[in-house]
Formats: structure tokens, C-alpha cells, sequence
């Protein structure tokens, strides 16, 4: 099982950002903390207790803000209540200009061994015009200090396709991330939510952000740098040195079962899922859910086929068969060789999977095998 715990501050709310996240709440931090650990005893202790842990991720909001010592005692708190594999990896997410030796220190003394920044972009015009709090050189800077902390598993997130980014802007950005030479990088392309300040900018302005066919350059070129500088794409938008891909997030995508922890944080146990309630003083208060959701066979088969889809490995045929029947594997093979044709799937040892071009359009394809 893969545990997540959720911390929803932050110091400032990026322009892009709809993350259950929330600037300007710093005097709940504490109260909070409490209340993780509440939650961690009680799901441990009573419902979970023998359930190995393979994976713990700490993400947010920006978890490298909670107070001083709040992590030794979280993880203390999780390894008397739940039994953690061996080699448990153990993340957590940091916005750079919010660490220092000391916190990074902490954290490894803490027994977290693997590190991920939200740096973003190389360019400080591009890191203002996203609302972060940092610049590049604090990106250089924090992942200098992680490392001298001994952390040997570090993952830089970048984003693609801001307003007025080309394929060699990110070029460049990703040259310099490189340039560090994390473990892991993360690409994601800008998604305008609703609701944020980057959607009322700029949703009804397309022409001021790349178009389809330039977020195709882009991509592509990313994925050929970041092959030329040794992090194989195992994801549509993560790239690893070998043996370093992220456990909990492979976990996620191989609907293995998780548990959330924390304000608006979602489980998937015994193929059900469950929501922690979003509002924060009503958290503070007692652990609620919101109504849990019961997958049918069919949501079941269509979130495999679309997690699955998202891997390089692809999906196994056979394994389609054994779960969900001859005919769903029979039709699902039969529109994938057609995907094969047209280059944007391939087929290898019983598994078919999407290429770099079906990537790009991984979402109609998606689409088409859930019908
Ligand atoms: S730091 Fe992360 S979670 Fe916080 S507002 Fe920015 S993008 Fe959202």
C-alpha cells in the first residue's frame, strides 16, 4: 500500500494553482500536524495495522513549510502505527527558498530519503509570471543544499508550455536542470483550471499561449533531450535514471491500493473510494469523508486502461484478459493494432502502449478504448 499525506500550505498561491492549497494560514500549521496525527494513529491502530507500506509521499501545498521537528514526529508516528517495507521510499515535495540545511537535515535524520522541487523553469521571467516565490538560483541553491544533506534521490518538477515559451526556451530550461543532475525530472504542461488567476488571463486569449503543434515541438524535443542525457521516460511526464522512477506514483498508476492522509487527501482500499472532507477548520475538528465512491466493474476497467496508458511498459494483454475478459481484451487489441498502424502505439512482448506521437494525443486514444 502507498501512503499519502497531505500538507495544504503555502506561502503565497501560484497563478496556475487550484491544489486544495491555501497562503496566509500559517497559524493553523500546528493544530493541523495534530490532526495528521490523529488520523495516522487511528487508521494505523485500528484499520491498517498490519498492511505493509511500500511507498510515503509528502506533498502539498508546500510541506517544506511545517514548523521545526513536526516531521521526525510524523514519521515516528506512521512507523509505530503501520508496518513500512525495508526499503520504503519516503518523499517529500519543497518549494525551493523554503529549505535550509537544517530543515533538509532534519528530514534525513527523519528517514526521508528521496526529495522533489517544484522548481518549475530555469527562467526567472517565466518563474515570476507563474506567481512562484523563488528564482532560479534558489532552484541551484536547494538542490546544492539537499545534496550536502545526503540526499541521493532528488526530482526537479518543470512545467511546459507557459505563455510565450518555445521549444528552445524549454531547451534551455531543461538544459539547466540537467545541468544538476537530479534523479528524476518531472515535465508537465500547463493546464488552465478554472478558477485561477492564469484561467481568467488567459483562457480567452489562446493566441498568447503555444498552440498544439508548438507543444508538440516541445515535447518531443524534451523527450529526445532528456533521453540524450540518460532519464528514460517511463510516464507520459516522468523521466528517471535507471532504477530511480518514482514508487509512489507507479504504484498510483498500477491502481495499487492507497491510503491519503490529510484535508480533501483520497484513498482507493478494497476498490472503493473514499475523500477526506476539503474544508479545513471542519478537519481541524474530526476526520470526515465525503460519500465514498464504489467503482463498478466498468469504472474499474476504464481507470486501468487509462492509468496504464500513461506507462511506457503499456498494458499487458493477458493481464486485460485474466481481469476483465476475452472480449474487453479482444477489442482493446484489436483498436490498438490500429493505433500501431498509424505510429502512435506500439506492441512488444503481449503489451501494447502509446509512442511519443501517441502521447501527444493520449487523451482522444484514452477515450476511444473506453467506449
Ligand atoms: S506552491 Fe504548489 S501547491 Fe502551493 S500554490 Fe504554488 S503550485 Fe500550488
Amino acid at each position: 500500500m502507498e501512503l499519502y499525506i497531505h500538507i495544504p500550505f503555502c506561502a503565497r498561491k501560484c497563478s496556475y494553482c487550484d491544489f486544495l492549497s491555501f497562503a496566509g494560514k500559517e497559524s493553523c500549521m500546528e493544530k493541523y500536524g495534530e490532526a495528521l496525527l490523529r488520523d495516522i494513529r487511528s487508521h494505523g491502530g485500528f484499520l491498517l495495522k498490519d498492511t505493509s507500506v511500500s511507498s510515503i509521499y509528502i506533498g502539498g501545498g508546500t510541506p517544506s513549510l511545517m514548523p521545526e521537528g513536526f516531521y521526525e514526529r510524523l514519521l515516528e508516528e506512521i512507523k509505530v502505527s503501520f508496518a513500512l517495507q525495508k526499503d520504503v521510499e519516503i518523499s517529500i515535495e519543497c518549494n525551493p527558498g523554503t529549505v535550509n540545511p537544517d530543515k533538509l537535515k532534519e528530514y534525513r535524520i527523519a528517514g526521508i530519503n528521496r526529495i522533489s522541487f517544484g522548481t518549475q523553469s530555469a527562467d526567472d521571467r517565466e518563474l515570476q509570471l507563474l506567481g512562484r516565490i523563488h528564482t532560479w538560483k534558489d532552484c541551484v541553491q536547494s538542490v546544492r543544499m539537499a545534496r550536502e544533506a545526503g540526499f541521493d534521490n532528488i526530482n526537479i518538477d518543470l512545467m511546459m508550455n507557459l505563455p510565450g515559451q518555445t521549444k528552445d526556451t524549454f531547451a534551455r530550461t531543461l538544459a539547466e536542470a540537467i545541468s544538476l543532475a537530479p534523479e528524476h525530472i518531472s515535465a508537465y504542461s500547463l493546464i488552465l483550471e478554472e478558477g485561477t488567476a492564469f484561467y481568467e488571463q488567459y483562457a480567452g486569449h489562446p493566441e498568447l499561449l503555444p498552440d498544439d503543434a508548438q507543444a508538440a515541438e516541445t515535447y518531443e524535443t524534451a523527450v529526445r533531450i532528456l533521453a540524450e542525457a540518460g532519464y528514460g521516460q517511463y510516464e507520459i511526464s516522468n523521466f528517471a535514471k535507471p532504477g530511480r522512477e518514482c514508487r509512489h506514483n507507479i504504484g498510483y498508476w498500477r491502481r495499487e491500493e492507497y491510503l491519503g492522509i490529510g484535508i480533501g487527501a483520497a484513498s482507493l482500499l478494497e476498490e472503493c473510494r473514499y475523500r477526506v472532507e476539503t474544508d479545513l477548520q471542519g478537519y481541524l475538528g474530526a476526520l470526515t469523508y465525503e460519500p465514498a465512491e464504489h467503482l463498478s466493474e466498468h469504472d474499474i476497467r476504464d481507470e486501468a486502461v487509462m492509468l496504464g496508458l500513461r506507462m511506457n511498459e503499456g498494458i499487458s494483454v493477458s493481464e486485460l484478459n485474466e481481469r476483465f475478459g476475452s472480449a474487453y481484451a479482444q477489442c482493446f487489441t484489436g483498436k490498438m493494432k490500429n493505433y500501431v498502424s498509424q505510429g502512435l502505439a506500439f506492441s512488444r512482448n503481449g503489451r501494447y502502449g502509446l509512442t511519443v506521437r501517441g502521447m501527444l494525443v493520449s487523451n482522444s486514444i484514452i477515450v476511444d478504448l473506453m467506449e
